[in-house]
Protein backbone atom coordinates (compact mmCIF):
# COMPACT_ATOMS: atom_id res chain seq x y z
CA UNK A 1 0.00 0.00 0.00
CA UNK A 2 1.31 3.76 -0.73
CA UNK A 3 1.63 5.89 1.99
CA UNK A 4 -1.50 7.90 1.48
CA UNK A 5 -3.66 5.14 1.48
CA UNK A 6 -2.18 3.97 4.71
CA UNK A 7 -2.35 7.46 5.69
CA UNK A 8 -6.05 7.50 5.21
CA UNK A 9 -6.37 3.76 6.25
CA UNK A 10 -4.95 5.44 9.94
CA UNK A 11 -7.60 8.72 9.86
CA UNK A 12 -10.25 6.21 8.93
CA UNK A 13 -9.11 4.18 12.00
CA UNK A 14 -9.14 7.35 13.67
CA UNK A 15 -12.85 8.82 13.04
CA UNK A 16 -14.27 5.34 13.27
CA UNK A 17 -12.68 5.33 17.37
CA UNK A 18 -13.98 8.63 18.00
CA UNK A 19 -17.38 7.60 16.98
CA UNK A 20 -17.36 4.26 18.87
CA UNK A 21 -15.94 6.89 21.58
CA UNK A 22 -18.63 9.08 21.44
CA UNK A 23 -16.44 12.02 20.51
CA UNK A 24 -15.49 14.73 17.20
CA UNK A 25 -13.27 13.26 14.94
CA UNK A 26 -11.40 16.79 15.57
CA UNK A 27 -10.62 15.84 19.40
CA UNK A 28 -7.43 13.39 18.30
CA UNK A 29 -4.28 14.88 16.38
CA UNK A 30 -2.20 12.87 14.62
CA UNK A 31 1.33 12.40 14.40
CA UNK A 32 3.20 10.68 11.73
CA UNK A 33 5.97 9.36 13.56
CA UNK A 34 8.82 9.01 10.75
CA UNK A 35 11.64 7.98 12.67
CA UNK A 36 13.84 5.81 10.68
CA UNK A 37 12.04 7.22 7.60
CA UNK A 38 13.11 8.79 4.90
CA UNK A 39 12.47 12.73 4.11
CA UNK A 40 11.18 11.64 0.76
CA UNK A 41 8.53 9.43 2.68
CA UNK A 42 7.68 12.28 4.76
CA UNK A 43 7.32 14.46 1.89
CA UNK A 44 4.50 12.10 0.20
CA UNK A 45 2.52 12.35 3.86
CA UNK A 46 2.94 15.93 3.52
CA UNK A 47 1.77 16.21 0.17
CA UNK A 48 -1.22 14.03 1.30
CA UNK A 49 -2.44 16.75 4.01
CA UNK A 50 -0.21 15.69 6.92
CA UNK A 51 1.22 18.31 9.28
CA UNK A 52 2.38 16.96 12.71
CA UNK A 53 5.65 15.01 12.19
CA UNK A 54 6.97 12.98 15.38
CA UNK A 55 11.32 12.29 15.49
CA UNK A 56 12.85 10.41 18.13
CA UNK A 57 16.20 10.59 17.60
CA UNK A 58 17.96 14.43 17.57
CA UNK A 59 20.20 13.84 14.98
CA UNK A 60 17.78 12.53 12.71
CA UNK A 61 14.94 14.70 13.99
CA UNK A 62 17.27 17.76 12.28
CA UNK A 63 18.48 16.13 9.20
CA UNK A 64 14.94 15.95 8.08
CA UNK A 65 13.75 19.08 9.29
CA UNK A 66 16.71 20.56 6.95
CA UNK A 67 16.11 18.59 4.25
CA UNK A 68 12.09 19.51 4.51
CA UNK A 69 13.44 22.89 4.95
CA UNK A 70 11.33 24.54 2.14
CA UNK A 71 7.93 23.65 3.96
CA UNK A 72 8.99 24.70 7.15
CA UNK A 73 6.21 26.83 7.69
CA UNK A 74 3.35 24.63 7.46
CA UNK A 75 4.79 21.60 8.95
CA UNK A 76 4.76 21.38 12.92
CA UNK A 77 7.43 18.98 14.02
CA UNK A 78 7.60 17.48 17.29
CA UNK A 79 10.56 15.90 19.20
CA UNK A 80 9.25 12.71 20.71
CA UNK A 81 12.59 10.65 22.21
CA UNK A 82 14.66 10.42 25.03
CA UNK A 83 16.66 14.19 25.33
CA UNK A 84 20.19 14.49 27.06
CA UNK A 85 20.93 18.05 28.08
CA UNK A 86 23.91 18.70 25.57
CA UNK A 87 21.57 18.27 22.51
CA UNK A 88 18.61 20.94 24.34
CA UNK A 89 19.88 23.50 22.20
CA UNK A 90 19.33 21.60 18.68
CA UNK A 91 15.86 21.17 19.98
CA UNK A 92 14.97 23.98 21.07
CA UNK A 93 15.96 25.75 18.13
CA UNK A 94 14.35 23.58 15.34
CA UNK A 95 10.89 21.94 16.41
CA UNK A 96 7.65 23.19 17.66
CA UNK A 97 6.55 20.39 20.62
CA UNK A 98 8.60 18.43 22.84
CA UNK A 99 6.91 15.59 24.15
CA UNK A 100 9.19 13.82 26.33
CA UNK A 101 10.19 16.13 29.40
CA UNK A 102 10.24 13.98 32.09
CA UNK A 103 13.15 16.60 34.28
CA UNK A 104 13.55 20.20 35.28
CA UNK A 105 16.89 20.60 34.06
CA UNK A 106 15.68 19.78 30.74
CA UNK A 107 12.80 21.90 31.04
CA UNK A 108 15.20 25.50 32.10
CA UNK A 109 17.51 24.28 29.60
CA UNK A 110 14.68 24.49 26.23
CA UNK A 111 13.12 27.75 27.94
CA UNK A 112 16.50 29.35 28.19
CA UNK A 113 17.43 27.80 24.59
CA UNK A 114 14.60 28.79 22.66
CA UNK A 115 15.37 31.57 20.40
CA UNK A 116 12.89 34.74 21.48
CA UNK A 117 11.94 35.73 17.87
CA UNK A 118 10.01 31.57 17.83
CA UNK A 119 6.50 30.93 19.17
CA UNK A 120 7.06 29.23 22.92
CA UNK A 121 7.84 25.79 22.66
CA UNK A 122 5.16 23.39 22.94
CA UNK A 123 5.49 20.80 25.89
CA UNK A 124 4.50 17.53 27.00
CA UNK A 125 5.50 16.02 30.23
CA UNK A 126 5.99 12.27 29.99
CA UNK A 127 4.66 10.30 32.27
CA UNK A 128 5.84 6.59 33.24
CA UNK A 129 2.98 4.37 34.32
CA UNK A 130 4.13 1.20 36.50
CA UNK A 131 4.97 -1.14 34.40
CA UNK A 132 6.91 0.44 31.44
CA UNK A 133 9.99 -0.74 29.89
CA UNK A 134 11.41 2.69 29.14
CA UNK A 135 13.22 4.60 31.76
CA UNK A 136 11.94 7.50 30.80
CA UNK A 137 8.93 9.72 32.30
CA UNK A 138 8.17 11.06 35.78
CA UNK A 139 5.91 9.12 37.82
CA UNK A 140 2.17 9.74 37.88
CA UNK A 141 2.92 11.47 41.68
CA UNK A 142 6.08 13.63 39.86
CA UNK A 143 3.79 15.04 37.45
CA UNK A 144 1.92 17.61 38.58
CA UNK A 145 5.51 19.66 40.09
CA UNK A 146 7.24 19.38 36.73
CA UNK A 147 3.82 20.94 35.44
CA UNK A 148 4.35 23.67 37.59
CA UNK A 149 7.89 24.07 37.01
CA UNK A 150 7.10 24.34 33.19
CA UNK A 151 4.03 26.66 33.89
CA UNK A 152 6.77 28.78 35.20
CA UNK A 153 9.56 29.29 32.20
CA UNK A 154 8.65 31.76 30.18
CA UNK A 155 9.46 30.24 26.53
CA UNK A 156 7.67 27.15 27.40
CA UNK A 157 4.05 26.47 26.81
CA UNK A 158 2.56 23.44 29.07
CA UNK A 159 0.20 21.53 26.86
CA UNK A 160 -0.22 18.27 28.70
CA UNK A 161 0.93 14.36 29.28
CA UNK A 162 2.51 12.06 27.11
CA UNK A 163 2.94 8.39 27.76
CA UNK A 164 4.08 5.10 25.98
CA UNK A 165 2.12 2.40 27.56
CA UNK A 166 3.96 -0.98 27.03
CA UNK A 167 2.38 -2.87 24.15
CA UNK A 168 -0.66 -4.23 25.54
CA UNK A 169 -0.97 -2.12 28.02
CA UNK A 170 -4.62 -3.12 29.53
CA UNK A 171 -7.34 -0.08 29.41
CA UNK A 172 -6.87 0.02 33.23
CA UNK A 173 -3.38 1.89 32.56
CA UNK A 174 -4.90 3.99 29.77
CA UNK A 175 -7.67 5.58 31.87
CA UNK A 176 -5.66 5.78 34.73
CA UNK A 177 -3.26 8.20 32.61
CA UNK A 178 -6.48 10.16 31.84
CA UNK A 179 -7.77 10.32 35.24
CA UNK A 180 -4.05 12.10 35.91
CA UNK A 181 -4.59 14.25 32.90
CA UNK A 182 -8.13 15.48 34.41
CA UNK A 183 -6.72 15.97 37.77
CA UNK A 184 -3.82 17.71 36.88
CA UNK A 185 -5.63 20.06 34.30
CA UNK A 186 -8.47 20.64 37.06
CA UNK A 187 -5.98 21.55 39.51
CA UNK A 188 -4.37 24.03 37.25
CA UNK A 189 -7.88 26.21 37.76
CA UNK A 190 -7.72 28.89 34.83
CA UNK A 191 -4.71 27.42 32.99
CA UNK A 192 -6.63 26.23 29.47
CA UNK A 193 -3.96 25.44 27.35
CA UNK A 194 -3.51 22.35 29.40
CA UNK A 195 -5.03 20.66 26.55
CA UNK A 196 -3.32 17.34 25.27
CA UNK A 197 -3.40 13.87 25.80
CA UNK A 198 -0.70 11.84 23.83
CA UNK A 199 -1.26 8.27 23.66
CA UNK A 200 -1.40 5.94 21.26
CA UNK A 201 0.72 4.48 18.75
CA UNK A 202 -0.01 2.01 15.57
CA UNK A 203 -1.25 -0.89 17.52
CA UNK A 204 -3.05 0.54 20.16
CA UNK A 205 -5.04 3.64 18.73
CA UNK A 206 -8.22 2.40 19.26
CA UNK A 207 -7.76 1.77 22.92
CA UNK A 208 -5.94 5.02 23.71
CA UNK A 209 -8.78 7.21 21.75
CA UNK A 210 -11.24 4.99 24.26
CA UNK A 211 -9.75 5.98 26.70
CA UNK A 212 -9.11 9.89 26.41
CA UNK A 213 -6.40 10.39 24.23
CA UNK A 214 -5.97 13.27 22.33
CA UNK A 215 -2.89 12.55 20.49
CA UNK A 216 -1.91 9.79 18.88
CA UNK A 217 1.58 9.55 17.30
CA UNK A 218 1.60 6.54 14.94
CA UNK A 219 4.77 5.17 12.79
CA UNK A 220 4.17 1.86 11.40
CA UNK A 221 0.63 2.09 10.32
CA UNK A 222 1.67 5.14 7.80
CA UNK A 223 5.24 4.66 6.82
CA UNK A 224 5.43 0.57 6.64
CA UNK A 225 7.63 -1.24 8.94
CA UNK A 226 11.16 0.13 10.59
CA UNK A 227 14.12 -1.25 9.60
CA UNK A 228 15.46 -2.35 12.52
CA UNK A 229 18.97 -3.06 12.03
CA UNK A 230 19.56 0.46 10.63
CA UNK A 231 18.91 2.14 14.36
CA UNK A 232 18.27 0.03 17.38
CA UNK A 233 14.51 0.19 18.05
C1 LIG B 1 8.20 4.76 17.44
C2 LIG B 1 7.30 5.53 18.31
C3 LIG B 1 5.94 5.69 17.99
C4 LIG B 1 5.28 5.04 16.79
O1 LIG B 1 5.19 3.67 16.98
P1 LIG B 1 4.42 2.72 15.91
O2 LIG B 1 4.16 1.49 16.69
O3 LIG B 1 5.37 2.52 14.78
O4 LIG B 1 3.19 3.42 15.50
C5 LIG B 1 5.17 6.48 18.83
N1 LIG B 1 5.70 7.07 19.92
C6 LIG B 1 6.99 6.94 20.26
C7 LIG B 1 7.50 7.63 21.47
C8 LIG B 1 7.82 6.16 19.48
O5 LIG B 1 9.11 6.01 19.84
Amino acid sequence: MSILSQLQACQERISKACQQANRASQSVQLIAVSKTHTAEKVLKAFEGGQKHFGENYVQECLEKIHSLEAHRKEMIWHFIGPLQSNKTKLIAEQVDWVQSVDREKIAQRLSSQRPPDLAPLKILVQVNISGETTKSGVTPSEALQLCRVILALPNLQLRGLMAIPEPGASSDSLKELHHLFEKIKMTLGDYNLFDTLSMGMSDDLELAIQSGSTMVRIGTAIFGQRDKTAINN
